[in-house]
């Protein structure tokens, strides 16, 4: 079974220390979702755990069935399985999606053993319908002009094409009309399977009426105060965050101090 296992992570981005011990444990077959405040460092986790330059990992363990994953390069944590669908999806002009998805998994594939192209195509054109994208992305240049809804459903078909082993997705549904959510939570329900983890960052529980989380976490301030299952996330839609700081004695002193 597929686990991925963070233990007391700690993270620091331009001299400032955001993760502050972080621990948590996905298996394959899971999706977990991490709740929180602006600013509490959900963010920061996902680009700590997919090696993104800027975030300096300055404690704790991360391994990817075992194996480290913080002693390896960002492609390398592609190649072992991990993905990212990013809160802000990077522009790439030049680089048109189909080029870019196919050499993603190409690299994921060993040598004499790439995709066809036929099979590429027909590929990204089923997933494209299901996605309901116009087939003209395929040819457009990496998420260049897409607008943010755009830019999320590319996000997915990525997912989708490149079938990773733990999937991170950082408020894939900020931006989304509630006919587009829905369209993404199919395609993640869709790629729901006992062999792949996924950790579902989102700032309001409306995603979660359509991927149910079999736990739910809350963040704050660099940490995992709380879990539970999906009743959680709808105790902090109705109520906010200020129930669990009271029950954890978190104050904005505690915040400051850090
Ligand atoms: P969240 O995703 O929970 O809203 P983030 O992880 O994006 O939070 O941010 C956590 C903290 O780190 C914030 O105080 C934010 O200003 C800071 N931060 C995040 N990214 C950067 C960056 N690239 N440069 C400087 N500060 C950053
Ligand atoms: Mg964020």
């Amino acid at each position: 079974m597929t686990t991925l296992k963070i233990e007391k992570l700690r993270s620091k981005i331009e001299g400032k220390e955001i993760l502050k011990g972080l621990t948590l444990e996905i298996h394959g077959g899971e999706i977990h979702a991490i709740m929180g405040p602006n600013g509490t460092g959900k963010s920061t986790l996902a680009s700590a755990l997919m090696g993104h330059p800027k975030y300096e990992v300055t404690g704790g363990k991360v391994t990817l069935d075992n194996e480290d994953l913080l002693d390896m390069e960002v492609d390398e944590r592609a190649q072992a399985g991990l993905f990212l669908a990013m809160q802000y999806p990077s522009e790439i002009a030049g680089v048109t999606n189909s080029d870019f998805l196919r050499s993603a998994i190409n690299a994921r594939r060993e040598e004499g053993d790439e995709i066809s192209l036929i099979r590429f195509i027909r590929e990204m054109e089923s997933k494209m319908q299901g996605l309901e994208m116009n087939p003209e992305f395929m040819h457009r240049y990496l998420n260049e002009g897409f607008s943010g809804g755009e830019k999320k459903r590319n996000e997915i078909l990525q997912m989708m094409l490149l079938e990773p082993k733990f999937v991170i997705l950082d408020e894939v549904d900020s931006g989304l009309d509630i006919d587009a959510l829905r369209i993404v939570a199919n395609g993640v329900n869709e790629m729901r399977s006992p062999d792949r983890g996924f950790l579902i960052i989102t700032h309001y529980q409306r995603l979660l009426n359509y991927i149910t989380p079999d736990f739910v976490h809350v963040m704050m301030q660099g940490r995992i105060v709380k879990s539970g299952g999906p009743e959680l996330a709808h105790r902090l839609e109705a109520e906010g965050y200020d129930w669990v700081k009271e029950e954890l004695g978190i104050t904005d002193e505690t915040v400051s101090e850090a």
